[in-house]
């Protein structure tokens, strides 16, 4: 017989979750009040000024048509605008901008655009799966970098091996990262900067939680660094700063052989965005409100993640506050792995949270809390967590 579902299908990891799924299930069916602090998807609406140019917007008939390959000049000006003032680079909105469904969209096709078989990718360790994921559907081999505490969560440039530097065409990064919630420093992307050009690569940054920071960190656009966009793609998503995960609307923004080359590759596999919807993206990124929006959520965040950083360090975790992300990763206890963990919190305590070794073999011993859940939700979890687990290096 004849195998019909492809290589690439068939290469895909098992669902790492799917065992803790069915704990969860088996959980609630037993009538335990479970806390889900596993997914990283924000629990607050989108706001009501970006609701209300929806409702506006979804009635035009213009609007219901096919959108511009390139997407809406309106669109890619609104993001311009906004890396003008928000991190004072200069973008020309028809050749160094372009709308994404969403920044996953981009992320999983760029390697489709440079990545051949038998090239690598620099894939960072724990993170994102799609970095590693995307490698594979072109036919290319992911080449890990570590990202380790030691480290602060940065990966060392040095440790990649010459000819696999030579080899690669694209470096992924992640700042601020999930799942560590490390963040960047300009001195790391001007050395990564530097590394690109001497191995003649593309960096490709994932920007998800550009405005999601704390404790007066601002997260640096990689394109603020000398240099860079002549080396670097970067991924913007309104889904994190807007609550507008479902909403399905990001952006590639940088250099322009790699934004031409993704263009190219969409208009032959999508069809672009909705127009209501990268209206909306206008009113998201240039309505003065925005201003205070993303001020009231980091600061939300902020004190769902001091909830979080005393209670774990009651019971005894040795952890340091993120300052950006809404994740905390906090090591496993002594004497378990990080799934077993996991399936031990969720049985012993009802909360629910995320092995690390789904985000990479670099991930084990490691758990991830999302800090999606309210201030009280989150107390909750933590006293349960200090009513039944002590925290053993
Ligand atoms: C959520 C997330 C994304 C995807 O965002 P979308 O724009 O909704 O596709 C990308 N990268 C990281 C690291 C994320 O956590």
């Amino acid at each position: 017989m004849k195998e019909l579902t492809s290589e690439r299908i068939r290469q895909l990891p098992r669902y790492l979750f799917a065992e803790i799924d069915k704990k969860i299930r088996e959980a609630v069916a037993k009538g335990v009040d479970v806390i889900k602090l596993g997914i990283g998807d924000p629990d607050t609406p989108t706001p009501d000024y970006i609701i209300a140019r929806m409702q506006e917007e979804v009635t035009k008939a213009h609007n219901h048509t096919y959108p511009p390959d390139e997407g809406l000049k309106e669109f890619r000006d609104a993001v311009a605008a906004y890396y003008q003032k928000r991190h004072n680079v200069d973008l020309d909105p028809d050749t160094e901008v372009l709308p994404l469904i969403g920044s996953k969209e981009g992320i999983a096709h760029i390697s489709y655009c440079f990545t051949d078989p038998g090239d690598v990718n620099l894939i960072p360790d724990p993170g994102y799966p799609v970095y590693g994921i995307g490698t594979k559907f072109a036919g290319g081999m992911p080449h890990l970098m570590p990202l380790v505490k030691e480290n602060d969560f940065l990966p060392m440039f040095d440790q990649v091996p010459g000819d696999v530097a030579r080899k690669s065409k694209l470096m992924f990064l992640n700042y601020p990262n999930n799942p560590t919630g490390a963040v960047a420093t300009r001195e790391f992307f001007q050395e990564a900067v530097e590394f690109a050009r001497k191995f003649n690569l593309i960096i490709c940054h994932d920007a998800a939680y550009s405005e999601v920071a704390f404790d007066d960190y601002e997260p640096l656009s990689f394109l603020e660094v000398d240099g860079s966009k002549d080396v670097a793609i970067e991924f913007g998503s309104l889904s994190k700063t807007f609550n507008m995960t479902g909403w399905r609307i990001g952006y590639a923004v940088g250099s322009r052989q790699a934004i031409e080359a993704l263009y190219r590759f969409k208009t032959n596999v999508d069809s672009g965005l909705f127009k209501a919807i990268q209206y909306v993206g206008v009113e998201a990124l240039s309505n003065p409100k925005m201003e205070s929006f993303v001020k009231g959520l980091r600061e939300m965040y902020r004190e769902r993640r001091d909830v979080v950083i005393q209670g774990l360090r009651q019971a005894g975790w040795p952890i340091e506050p993120p300052r950006g992300t809404f994740y905390v990763w906090a090591p496993v206890p002594r004497g378990y792995t990080s799934q077993d963990f996991v399936a031990h919190l969720l049985e012993e305590t009802g909360v629910v949270v995320t092995p690390g070794r789904g985000f990479g073999e670099h991930g084990e011993g490691y758990f991830r809390i999302a800090l999606t859940v309210d201030k009280e939700r989150m107390c909750e979890a933590m006293e349960r967590i200090q009513a039944t687990v002590q925290f053993t290096s």
